[in-house]
């Protein structure tokens, strides 16, 4: 598994805790997940912010987008759109939610 390209430390990304950190892969599904990790598509959140609450990334929709926009962005500082799209399919970055 590669490191998170989206975090350098282990904490939230939303609210910096460092407390019951779950490990959430950005882009689900199956083959996704396997990306996910081999890319460091990953990011560390709180139970809240994950899948615990309503305001967590598996409920809160703005939120999850906002994380995958930011995710290609971070991931097309050094690779093209191109290498993106072909490992996820989708562009994050050019269509409205
Ligand atoms: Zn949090
Ligand atoms: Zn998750």
């Amino acid at each position: 598994m590669s490191n998170s390209i989206m975090q350098t430390d282990k904490k939230c990304l939303i609210c910096g805790t460092n407390y019951n950190l779950h490990l959430h892969h950005i882009f689900a599904g199956h083959a996704n997940r396997k990306i996910s990790d081999k890319y460091g598509f990953t990011v560390w959140l709180c139970g809240y912010h994950h899948n615990l609450s309503k305001e967590g990334v598996h409920y809160n929709h703005s939120l999850d987008f906002a994380i995958k926009r930011s995710c290609q962005a971070k991931f097309e500082l050094n690779h093209t759109r191109k290498e993106f799209m072909d490992l996820i399919g989708k562009n994050y970055l050019e269509f409205e939610e």
